[in-house]
Formats: C-alpha cells, structure tokens, sequence
C-alpha cells in the first residue's frame, strides 16, 4: 500500500482525549522477520561493521544495566550483565567471523545463523534453567541486527534519526499490548495511535492516566505512514489526519509542542471519598500530589509483568511498605495478582488457551497457583504494619471462590505479627454480583471494577474494537446490577466503591450518586476533574 502524501481523515475510536500534532514514531513489529541476506566483496570490511556493532551494543548493554540497577534492582540489572558477557565473549565473535569469511555474506545473516544455531543448541538441552537462556541469545541477537541496521533498539521504531528515541512523537502501533506500553518511554511521548485495541484496554487506560491522546481502530495505519509523517490526533472525536494541512491545524487548538502538565489538585470534596488507581509504587507521587483520600485500586501484577518474572516475598515487601508508608495511614486497596486474559506473562508459563479471558486469569488463576497467592499474602501482611491493608479479591466468580481464597491467606500470613488488614471482593462478574449479599456477608469491604463487568455482562471484548458498539454502560440491566450491589451493602453496611473507568466519567457521577456509592477510584489525574464535577452534583436526599 502507497504512503500516503496528502491531508487525509480518519475515523476510529476515541481513547483518550486531546488534541495533537507531531510526527509518527512507527514501531515496526516485523523487523526481525526478514532479515536480509547478501553476497559481500570486502570481507575485512564486512568483519569491522560487525565489530563496530558489538561494540555499541556492548554500550547500550551496559547503558541498560545502570538503568535497571537504579531503576528496578541489581537482581534484575544481572540478566543484562550475562547478556553483555556472551556479546563480548571472543569465541562468540570467532564464528560470526567464520560466517562471514567462509561463506561470503553480511553481517545481518551471519549474526541471525549463528544466534540461530546457538537458541537452538540451548533448547535442545534437557535443563530448564540453560533452556531459558536461549530468551538472552534472541535479544542479543535482535540487538545486534538492530545497531546493524542502525534502529535505536530501546524504542522499536523503525528508525528515522530525528526520532530521539520517540520522544514528543506519535507512537503508532498495531496493538499497544501492556507489556509494550511498559517498555515505552510513555511519559515522554505525545500520542498514541493503534490499528487494534478497545477504549478499555490496559494501554487506554494508561494513555488516558497519562492524559496523552489517542485513537484505536484505524485500519492499516501501518501502511499508511512511516517514522516521520506528520499527523494531528483528535482524541476528542477519535479522529486522526495524516498531513494535515495548515488551515486543518489552525481548525484545531492543537498542543504543538508536547508538554505533559499536572493538573491543579482540587480539595476533598465533602460525601464522596475519591481515591487514586495506580499500577506502579512510583505513581503514588502523583496520587499524592493530587490529594487523594487513599488508593482505591493498586493493580500489583504491573509491577510483576514489569519486571517479566516473580518478585520474591522480600522484594514484594520493600515495594508495599513503601507505599503503605508514603500514603501514612490512608486506605490502600491492594488488588492480588490479576494475571491471564489481555495481561499474559511468559514468567507463568501458562497454558496456551483458545479463549484466555474465560480461561486462567484473575481469581481462577490464585486458586491454581497457590504459592503466587501466599507469597503476595505475607509480603502484604508484613507490610501491613505500617498501615491499613485491604486486600482486593479479583474477577471472583462465587461465594465458594472467595471463601477458598481468603481461607488459604488468612492461613498463609497466620504466623505473622500484623497490623490491620481487610478483605474485599471486586464484583467484575456476573454471577458474584447476583450473589452480592453472601459475598458482603463475608467481606470487610468490596470494589467494583466496571471495565470488566460490562465485558462479561455484554459478552464484549473490552479490548475489540469490532464490538466497541456494544460495549457500554449506558444500559438499564447494567445499572440494575449495581443497584443489586448497593442494596446488599447497604443492608450490611458494607463501603462499596467503583474503580472502573466509569468512575472518572463525569457523566455518570450523578447516577452513581443516585445509586449511593460514596467512594470512586480513578487515575490521578482525573482526580481534581471529578472533584470539580462533584461540587456541582447534588447530593440525593435519602427516604
Ligand atoms: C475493572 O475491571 O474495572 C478494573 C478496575 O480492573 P482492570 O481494569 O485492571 O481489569
Ligand atoms: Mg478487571
């Protein structure tokens, strides 16, 4: 398909809203498919480009290791340590050479059939350990065709120089997956435009706490554009124009240059608690910033599918207790490990399934893998001494579910000195939500998480943009659900709050008022939004 040259107009769905102009960063996923193969004259020369490619990827390898022994942990900084050795390692250099002087060809083939050969070799030994090596073997290799072919590896772009690394641009993606958008630099960058991804994706949901534009469902975008074009994101509308032209962008009140601002923090607003929803213990800065009255919603798994593997129950007791301990005594929900559906994580090895968001996820997962439970049981029971600890229940699906869950953490943290500690049920599913009384009875407090109880509600992929009509809230049965709830913990006297999306939509404050939910939980950001908008609503008389 032609690039495109001239102004052009293009419909998809609104994510997050903003409007913005900047050039495209395309993040071009097939790079590594065809790898190019050619005959070569100059061996010597041929021998000295590859040199010259270890040695800057030996630089970014070790530009990397800094970063992450800051950043997340020296533990963590060793899986690029052990890659750096094998890159310089002088017998890995001695066949990359063989390849090319014997069999005459580029450096880019030479460095794909050796790295080949050796993933292979790794495979093939019956050692799990060795076996996960061969993860390292294919991102040197990646690395190495990446410098090779002059890509700046830590954006995955397909590379123009003034690309700076995607900064101030427009990532344009197929799908923005949330082990993608962890890895980009998402503060940094201007907009996001997808070909694939509902309005509830995890990606959304980060593009929107960003307050960055973006627009999902336009098709073929990766044809249509390349690292460089210049487009304009309506996030408003959900519309994108490629090459827009000066009459178009004076039409607009674009954001030309990309500064992302804090919002002003608003004060509590009296009758409403509004909390922040957070997925790393760095966004606490910002909740707090934003004065909000407890976290409603930490999405723990972030900080796991962050790192790619399991994080030991002392790691996972230095980040709670720093959390607990920032937000000195105000209310954290700590959401278990909502791991399967859209947020896979190879470190798991889950089973391959036809239909993961039915299959092994959320609660249906804790009860399989039980040692996952416990360890994030103690950690959060160790933790609980310096603050209130509400252990969040995900996707539960029944009463005998819940009872499993809670009965195998109150056994797991029984031996340890803890503070206070509260359990509650997310009601994502239908059929908890019909079970609403039995599970208040045996729950300090509950949450519910809309996103996904509208997706199993409708049967409607959140993350499908063919069926985004479908997906909605604006429907009777829905709110009649949550009346269900609210009735149940009103009787039991039970604090039930929204962290779903629909939380921070301003338009339907005063329906949840109406109903009688008097907490909400929604990013940072929106926090001063809602609070604005609380102001205005008026609370309902009770008979
Ligand atoms: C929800 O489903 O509404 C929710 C808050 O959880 P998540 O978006 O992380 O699935
Ligand atoms: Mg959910």
């Amino acid at each position: 398909m032609n690039k495109i040259g001239a102004e052009t107009h293009l419909k998809g769905i609104q994510i997050s809203e903003g409007i913005v102009l900047a050039k495209v960063c395309l993040i071009n996923e097939d790079r590594h498919r065809n790898i190019p193969e050619y005959e070569i004259d100059d061996i010597q020369k041929e021998k000295d480009r590859l040199l010259s490619a270890v040695k800057i990827a030996g630089e970014q390898l070790g530009n990397v290791i800094e970063d992450v022994e800051e950043r997340i942990g020296v533990a963590e900084s060793k899986i690029f340590v052990a890659q750096k050795m094998i890159l310089e390692d002088e017998t890995v250099h001695e066949d990359l050479f063989t390849e090319i002087g014997n069999r005459g060809v580029n450096a880019e083939s030479a460095v794909n059939r050796v790295m080949d050969s050796y993933e292979a070799r790794l495979l093939d030994v019956d050692n799990e350990y060795i076996k996960a090596r061969a993860t390292d073997i294919g991102e040197i290799k990646r690395r190495l065709l990446d410098v090779l072919a002059e890509v700046n590896p830590t954006f995955l772009c397909s590379g123009l120089e003034q690309c700076e690394m995607g900064k101030n641009r427009i990532i344009v993606a197929r799908e923005l997956t949330p082990g993608l958008t962890i890895g980009l630099d998402a503060r940094n960058t201007a907009g996001f435009v997808t070909e694939h991804g509902g309005k509830l994706s995890h990606a959304a949901i980060l593009a929107k706490s960003l307050g960055v534009p973006a627009v999902s469902g336009i098709k073929n975008i990766h044809s249509l554009v390349s690292c460089g074009t210049e487009i304009l994101i309506n996030g408003d509308i959900g519309e994108v124009v490629i090459w827009p032209s000066q009459e178009t962008i004076a039409q607009h009140r674009v954001k030309k240059t990309f500064v992302l601002k804090s919002p002003v923090a608003e004060e509590p607003v009296k009758g409403t608690q509004v909390m922040a929803n957070i997925s790393f213990q760095q966004d606490i800065k910002e909740a707090l910033a934003m004065k909000a009255e407890g976290i409603g919603l930490y999405r723990t798994e972030f900080e796991f599918l962050a790192r790619g593997r399991y994080l030991s129950e002392d790691e996972q007791f230095d980040i709670y207790s720093s959390v607990l301990k920032s937000m000195n005594g105000l209310p954290i929900y700590f959401r278990l490990l909502d791991i399967g559906g859209e947020k896979s994580a190879d470190f798991l090895e889950l089973p391959k399934e036809a239909n993961p968001a039915l299959g092994f996820r959320g609660s249906r997962l804790l009860v399989a893998r039980k040692k996952l439970l416990k360890t994030q049981a103690r950690a959060l029971a160790r933790a609980s001494v310096f603050g209130p600890v509400y252990i969040l229940y995900p996707l539960i699906i029944d009463l005998e579910q819940f009872l499993l869950l809670k009965n195998t953490v109150l056994h797991a943290v029984s031996d340890i000195h803890s503070g206070e500690i509260y359990h509650g049920v997310m009601f994502e599913v239908p059929s908890a939500c019909l079970q609403a009384d039995e599970l208040l009875k045996e729950s300090d407090f509950a949450s519910i998480g809309t996103n996904d109880l509208i997706q199993y509600l409708f049967i409607v992929d959140r993350d499908n943009e063919y069926v985004a009509y479908d997906y909605t809230p604006d429907k009777k049965v829905f709110w009649n659900l949550l009346k269900t709830i609210a009735t149940a913990a009103a009787k039991l006297n039970r604090s039930v709050s929204i962290c779903g999306e629909i939380a921070g939509n301003t338009r339907y404050l005063p329906i949840l008022k109406e109903i009688g939910f008097s907490t909400l939980s929604v990013s940072a950001r929106l926090i001063p939004v809602l609070r604005k908008a609380l102001k205005k609503v008026k609370n309902p008389v009770r008979k």
